[in-house]
């Protein structure tokens, strides 16, 4: 791709951006009176215009119907919610309909999958993750290995990146996982990691870990809507994701699970049951013996959160409309737009990897000096990013809402907070 250093250019970009009808169709967050740049999608999504219809459809249905909106006349009967969001997020996943169940919220769905897939035996009880991982990971990891009878510190292995590195390469963790061999009994990686940005090999992780006779798991939190996933085809056995991050759902949005259909059309695979998991033709019949449903359905404990669900459901349409490859290609563009100009300023490191398969849409940026006060110039400046200890300022521009002309004014704020000497 040619860049260049100039807005007439970003401009030009945004006039010939096939996806730039769909910025009007968010709400912009102002910052001292107007539209802010919004470069935390990572983080909190923003809120699509169709959110309230879609959620005012329930509370009337509510309102209107009472406890007969679980069946009856309501557009999307209660009792059937989870079922609209499949057909979307199969996509997003690369899954079949049948591995993918929206339900209560990230951290519950990693212990319910981790109940199901760290089976540990006296040999087998190590679990590999990234150091570093999302702090809730590490504490659900953590208090399962516990749960187990396990030592922490003696079944958790992290991998660091080499000296002088800030993220992995692929055989820093196929060595970890072949030198753990029969003693691994999972890996968990989040996806794209939250901090550096960078997007790991799932295929090749899955792989590696197949091969030693363990679990392959993957937290999707900033993976999910923001880089092309083929879960189904790469093996991996189970996923869990949240909706608020680049999936615009809100606040504590709904989360959901992918579990692969090898385990998830076996009813003997283990699993804490709820009634909503049971089969649904007999749900109502209240009898005693769990009958799961077939495949990631089975792993729903409680009756669907219809608000929360009707929140993603507006934001899901829109990728629907959008679609997941039109969107990776103007993230690509969109991201290395962004890469082009920062490695302009001296004051400035990127600690994501350089290659675009690599990662998503968010660059992590360290400060030679001063990090945390250019931070705060960025925000006088009406800029929406994020500040992550100990050093760096994340910024995601994501394809859906944010143009080439923000990539550069952010870059033109930058540039006068982090001056070249
Ligand atoms: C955002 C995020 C979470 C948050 O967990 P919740 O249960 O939704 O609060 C967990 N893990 C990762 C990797 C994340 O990025």
């Amino acid at each position: 791709m040619d860049y260049q250093d100039s807005l007439e250019f970003a401009q030009h970009k945004d006039q010939i951006d096939s996806l730039k009808d769909f910025r009007d169709q968010f709400h912009i967050p102002e910052l001292n009176g107007k539209a802010s740049i919004y470069f935390t999608g990572n983080s909190l999504g923003l809120q699509p215009k169709t959110t309230a219809k879609y959620v005012n459809e329930e509370l009337e249905g509510w309102a209107t119907l009472g406890v007969e909106g679980h069946f009856h006349s309501n557009k999307r009967p209660w009792f059937e919610y989870h079922k609209f969001s499949k057909e979307t997020l199969s996509k997003i996943m690369g899954a079949n309909p049948s591995e993918v169940v929206s339900m209560n919220s990230l951290t519950t769905n990693l212990h319910l999958l981790l109940i199901s897939f760290y089976r540990p035996t006296k040999e087998r009880y190590k679990i590999i993750m990234e150091a570093g991982a999302f702090p809730s990971d590490q504490y659900a990891v953590e208090s399962q290995i516990k749960l187990h009878g396990f030592d922490y510190e003696d079944a958790l292995i992290e991998v660091h990146p080499k000296e002088g590195k800030n993220t992995l390469d692929i055989d820093d963790i196929n060595s970890a996982i072949d030198e753990a061999g029969d003693s691994l009994a999972l890996v968990l990686f989040g996806a794209v990691q939250y901090y550096t940005g960078q997007f790991f090999p799932i295929k090749e992780i899955t792989e590696a870990t197949h091969k030693v006779g363990a679990i392959a798991g993957f937290d999707l939190a900033h993976a999910a809507g923001n880089v092309p996933l083929s879960l189904h085809d790469d093996e991996v056995d189970f996923a869990a994701w949240c909706t608020y991050k680049y999936l615009n759902s809100g606040p504590g949005g709904i989360s959901g699970i992918f579990v692969h259909d090898k385990h998830g059309l076996n009813p003997d695979t283990p699993r804490l049951a709820g009634w909503w998991g049971h089969d649904e033709s007999s749900r109502f019949k209240m009898e005693k013996g769990f009958k799961p449903m077939p495949g990631a359905d089975g792993w729903q404990t409680s009756n669907v959160n219809i608000m929360s669900s009707a929140i993603n459901l507006a934001a899901l349409e829109i990728f629907d409309k959008a679609g997941m490859e039109a969107l990776r290609k103007k993230s690509i563009e969109l991201t290395g737009f962004l890469e082009f100009l920062l490695k302009k300023l001296e004051g400035i490191r990127i600690i994501t990897p350089e290659n675009p398969a690599e990662r998503g849409c968010q660059l992590s940026l360290e400060a030679k000096k001063n990090g945390k006060a250019a931070f705060n110039q960025l925000t006088e400046a009406g800029v929406v990013a994020d500040w992550r200890e100990p050093n760096a300022i994340r910024v995601a521009p994501v394809p859906l809402y944010n143009t080439f002309s923000e990539v550069y004014r952010f870059y033109d704020i930058l540039k006068q907070a982090v001056p070249n000497e």
